[in-house]
């Protein structure tokens, strides 16, 4: 096989996954956001001279997924041609194409899907699972469910699904906190703390303390063994968080939100977290990611990152110091497989790349599409 190929068609898709419920974090309860009851993907699919295909995705909680799809759809053109390894050359160019717009948010997600595309080709020509390409320290990574832990649902339903997780072969389990009676938190932790015993357990505040009330709750949580703290201020505050890490025993965790390597970058230098949370969509892809989590290792911080668990597995896997994987099953109906947990731990696949293909369910969800070059029946 030529160690050059060149990029024949570039597919792009939006499609709007619904909820089976409507999701509310603390975010909701403080008025500031409705619940969510769909997310927003924008798929890339690309397919090669040599026959290769490969798949990647973005997404946009709540508004953000039509401007996603419409920008990519203005530079995907640029790819026909391309070879589809020289990823951080052919990124910088779609980078350059858009650079009125910037360097981080809606229009670098856009290229996230191109960017999380072109690796998983890349791996899938290498006949490698994605983590097997970019070199992984474990076959499997600790997981822990975020799912069933939402406000919206009664503490008895949080305690079942909780066990249920556990029971599944997943290692620990986040709850949202946050809620504006500060004695609802306190209960709700209380009553999982006993529901799963001395399982590993997270609270995630959604961004929604001021550092006052972040240092207050923190305190109070002390007893409750938690394996860390999310979010506890707003998501650009890194001098508080930063505080709050020091002044706690308990491990802040932060990141999710952050759009960019730069913004990263800001909470690295300022040791805001004792984990770090980047999501590879959000930050424009796996080559921004990698970026990024090189810089947190250096810092000595850990790793979980945000969502998307069939893309961060991969990267998780990848990251020196033993992360955490966050399981979601919303995907779950747009691929055709489902990833193993097992003894507390999510199984990276043998499958070359992610290891994922649409579903039927998927392409009967897609809203938009829109295609560019020639698209044989192969590859994908
Ligand atoms: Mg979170």
């Amino acid at each position: 096989m030529p160690a050059s190929d060149v990029i024949r068609s570039v597919t792009l898709s939006q499609v709007i996954l619904p909820l089976r419920t409507a999701i509310s974090d603390a975010k909701v309860l403080t008025g500031r956001q409705r619940p969510m009851t769909e997310v927003a993907f924008l798929f890339c699919e690309i397919t090669t001279e040599q026959g290769f295909g490969g798949v990647g995705f973005s997404y946009s909680k709540r508004a953000g997924g039509p401007a996603q799809f419409a920008h990519a759809r203005e530079v995907a053109p640029l790819l026909i041609g391309e070879d589809p390894s020289d990823i951080p050359r052919v990124y910088d160019r779609l980078l350059w194409a858009g650079a009125s717009v910037g360097r981080s948010g809606v229009a670098t997600q856009a290229l996230a899907a191109i960017d999380v595309c072109l690796w998983d080709l890349k791996a899938k020509r290498a006949g490698l699972p994605l983590a097997k390409l970019i070199g992984p320290y474990r076959d499997s990574v600790r997981t822990y469910n975020t799912s069933g832990g939402f406000l919206n649902a009664p503490i008895e339903e949080v305690c079942e699904r909780a066990q249920r997780s556990l029971a599944d072969g997943i290692g620990g389990i986040k709850i949202e906190v946050g809620h504006p009676d500060r004695g609802v938190d306190m209960a709700r932790l209380k009553a999982v703390r006993s529901a799963i015993g001395d399982a590993p357990l997270m609270v995630d505040a959604n961004q929604q303390w001021d550092r006052a009330t972040a240092l207050r709750m923190g305190r109070r949580f002390k007893d409750y063994d938690l394996v860390w703290i999310e979010e506890p201020l707003d998501a650009y505050d890194a001098e508080g968080h930063a505080e709050r890490a020091r002044r706690l025993d308990t491990p802040i965790a932060t990141g999710e939100m952050l759009a960019s390597v730069a913004e990263h970058v800001r909470l690295i230098d300022a040791r805001a977290a004792d984990i770090i949370q980047p999501d590879a969509p959000r930050v424009g892809g796996i080559t921004a990611f990698l970026r990024l989590v090189t810089l947190a290792d250096a810092a000595g911080l850990d790793l979980a990152p945000h969502f998307a668990m069939e893309i961060h597995l991969h990267l998780a896997a990848s990251y020196p110091r033993e992360p955490w994987v966050e399981h979601f099953d919303w995907l779950d109906p747009l691929f055709e497989e489902r990833l193993e947990t097992r003894d507390g731990r999510m199984i990276v696949p043998d499958r070359p790349g992610l290891g994922i293909t649409l579903s039927d369910q998927c392409r009967a969800w897609t809203v938009d599409t829109a295609t560019f070059g020639v698209r044989d029946a192969v590859g994908v």
